[in-house]
């Protein structure tokens, strides 16, 4: 099975509406299985038309630690609150009490507590499912909880899902988060190409850049698309030269296109409802497969 992965280093790039068309034109000619890994914003499901009641199964997932403390050994000196650098211990009950949000799982409290008062528990701080979509592939995708961190670990369990899933797909198709931060170094370890979608703004080149350097340091083979390519002609020329220094292909351009919304009000990829969208798309897979086999 060969590994694609679409990120973005920006948000707003439209690199699940991408990911979507791609996949429903990938599966025409190939076996495919899709991954979520935008945990802490998972809607690629959504646009192929999936709601939550559609997964087949949500199971809790643990990828982080808290404090939780012991009140018939606390002496109550307050050294837990007074070292925690994230501040998320109330004190207001005359009790060192956690605070919804804020809980970064460190250590230092149980570390300074000399009445072994509080320890670290694991915490389900997410959840995974799957689902099959109506164009005949299956989806994994995974949620975070609101405030929660260790994206980074949930990535990996989608993935490990997907492989679990996987029978006899011949391409995993891997939709990241945006920016360049734990969840996107997760997603592309380990992949044999990666696409970056990127905008013709100034920051859509910056953050194409800086997302380019994770893929670059990985020695990942990647593409190119240019998303609304016409808003700005300059910037469009900016990121071909890009291309060119760094020896990658531009595997497709797309136009500025109101049916991309319709598409995303409608719960369909966008491939699915334009048949200027089709062809594009169709054109795109086709360099895509042609750059695989090249590598
Ligand atoms: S440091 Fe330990 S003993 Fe002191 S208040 Fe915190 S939990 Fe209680
Ligand atoms: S584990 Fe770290 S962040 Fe959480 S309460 Fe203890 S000191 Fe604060």
């Amino acid at each position: 099975m060969r590994t694609i992965t679409l990120l973005s280093g920006k948000g707003g790039t439209g690199k699940s509406s991408i990911t979507a068309s791609l996949a429903v034109i990938l599966s025409k000619k190939k076996k495919i299985i899709c991954a979520d890994c935008d945990v802490d914003a998972s809607n690629l499901a959504l646009v192929f038309g999936l709601k939550e009641d559609s997964f087949k199964e949500w199971v809790e997932l643990s990828a982080a630690q808290k404090a939780k403390f012991d009140y018939n050994k606390c002496n109550l000196r307050k050294k837990c609150f007074e070292n925690c650098y994230f501040k998320a211990i109330d004190f207001k009950n005359n009790r060192p009490e956690l605070k919804e949000f804020g809980c970064e799982g460190c250590g230092v409290c149980e570390l300074v507590c000399s009445a072994n008062a509080v320890r670290l528990i694991d915490v389900n701080n997410a959840k995974i499912g799957y689902a099959k979509t109506k164009y005949n592939f299956k989806i994994v995708s995974a949620q975070l909880k609101i405030g929660e961190s260790g994206s980074g670990k949930i990535v990996a369990e989608v993935k490990k899902k997907v492989n679990q899933l996987a029978n006899e797909a011949e391409i995993m198709l891997i939709d990241s988060a945006a920016g360049i931060g734990c969840p996107v170094i997760a997603s592309v370890t380990g992949s044999d190409y990666c696409i970056l979608v990127a905008e013709p703004t100034p920051s859509g080149l910056f953050d194409m850049e800086r997302a380019y350097k994770i893929v670059k340091h990985f020695n990942i083979p990647s593409g190119i698309i240019i998303n609304k390519f016409d808003l700005n002609i300059e910037y469009c020329k900016k990121i071909k030269q890009f291309a060119k220094d760094n020896n990658m292909k531009i595997l497709g351009k797309l136009a500025y296109d109101k049916i991309f919304i319709k598409a995303l009000v409608d719960m369909t990829p966008v491939a699915e409802i334009s048949d200027t969208q089709k062809k594009s798309f169709n054109r795109i897979s086709e360099k895509l497969m042609r750059e695989l086999h090249r590598k």
